[in-house]
């Protein structure tokens, strides 16, 4: 039985818009439709890794790039001073779409220890 699409699969198909403010060959950035900061976009890879639980050795270069991608956004919308980058696996992690993704947050305060 094939596993159902996720909604980020589904951006990346095309089949349901997305305000997309990066894209290569390897992966798409958008912007989080429920933001938690000024800035809020979302890196995630074309191909459909489920969690960072899924990931493998040969997705070391492609976990490299995401994380690139992340940083030149950041100075891209102007995070010079900071931003975080957060990486929620599994349901216990606060993951709720199953497709591996990098949130990128910044334009305001962020606390630590995180909620
Ligand atoms: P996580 O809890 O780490 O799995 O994060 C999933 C994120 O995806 C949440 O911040 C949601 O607001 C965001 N999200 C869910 N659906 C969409 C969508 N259609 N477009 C943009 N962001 C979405």
């Amino acid at each position: 039985m094939a596993e159902e699409k996720t909604i980020f699969a589904r951006i990346i198909d095309g089949e349901i818009p997305a305000d997309i403010v990066h894209s290569d060959d390897l992966c798409i950035a958008f912007r989080d439709i429920k933001p938690q900061a000024p800035v809020h976009i979302l890196v995630i890879p074309r191909k459909p890794i489920a969690s960072l639980f899924d990931a493998t050795a040969e997705d070391r270069m492609l976990l490299g790039h995401l994380m690139l991608v992340v940083r030149d956004l950041a100075l891209q919308e102007g995070l010079e001073e900071g931003f975080r980058t957060v990486l929620n696996t599994g349901a216990g992690g606060g993951q709720e779409v199953f497709h591996l993704h990098f949130h990128l947050l910044g334009k305001r305060k962020l606390n630590w220890p995180p909620g």
